[in-house]
């Protein structure tokens, strides 16, 4: 049976939204979408780009995959990539001129990678998928045995850098970056305190996205970022 949940959540769609914003589904049917920005989101359900960055219909272009990694390029034809296709799509078919990469805390796959979990299935695909920010975790150094909540942090800023090094890895992200018709950004939403921080390009440096933002959780305040 469908979920009663959707349903319900459906009617007050239809009632609410749908009615208010018809006239702009009307036109995006007719004309195509045209989003200016791409977000690169994890899956984890309390972390959808459309609503903290409160976006309406055909605002956003979203690919969400476990802990918002991009993948490097690699063009070969032995494998399938879900991320790399939707990328293509955004930057070659509607030129979306800006690619953010949000991360955010407390995030799964991240635990999953730092803690070397078992495989939850024989495929193994979060681990293998996960693997690939090894080297986001080399460039920190040994996990320390305390400060886990800390170090975890530190990896989820350090997995955005990554992917955001992964990005210039596709041609045509780095020619449009190079040539200054695209920006890549990367950001960072603190689920419990609604914080969003976001990457200075010339520091590297993750700061509040606005002056007035909610305060730190207690055990960040004495720490960067
Ligand atoms: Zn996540």
């Amino acid at each position: 049976m469908f979920p009663t949940r959707l349903s319900d959540g459906y009617r007050a769609f239809l009632d609410g939204r749908f009615q208010s914003e018809q006239s702009r589904y009307e036109t995006l049917a007719d004309t195509g979408q045209k989003p200016e920005i791409m977000v690169i989101g994890c899956v984890d359900s309390r972390v959808s780009p459309e609503v903290i960055f409160d976006a309406a219909p055909g605002e956003l272009l979203v690919v969400r995959n476990v802990a918002n990694i991009v993948p490097r390029y690699e063009p070969d034809r032995d494998s399938q990539h879900g991320t790399s296709a939707a990328l293509e799509f955004g930057v070659q078919a509607l030129r979306v001129k800006h690619i953010v990469v949000l991360g955010h805390a407390r995030c799964g796959g991240i635990r999953a990678f730092a803690d070397d979990s078992e495989p939850l299935s024989p495929g193994d695909f979060i681990g293998r998928w996960m693997s690939q920010i090894a080297p986001a975790a080399e460039s920190l150094g040994p996990k320390p045995a305390d400060l886990e909540r800390e170090y975890l942090r530190k990896l989820e800023l350090a997995s955005v850098e990554l992917s955001l090094r992964n990005l210039m890895t596709f041609p045509c992200v780095r020619i449009l970056v190079e040539r200054g018709k695209m920006q890549i950004h990367g950001a960072y939403f603190g689920i419990s305190t609604g914080r969003l921080l976001v990457r200075d390009p010339a520091t590297g440096v993750f700061e509040p996205a606005v002056a007035d933002m909610p305060p730190r959780a207690p055990m960040f305040r004495a720490t960067a970022g």
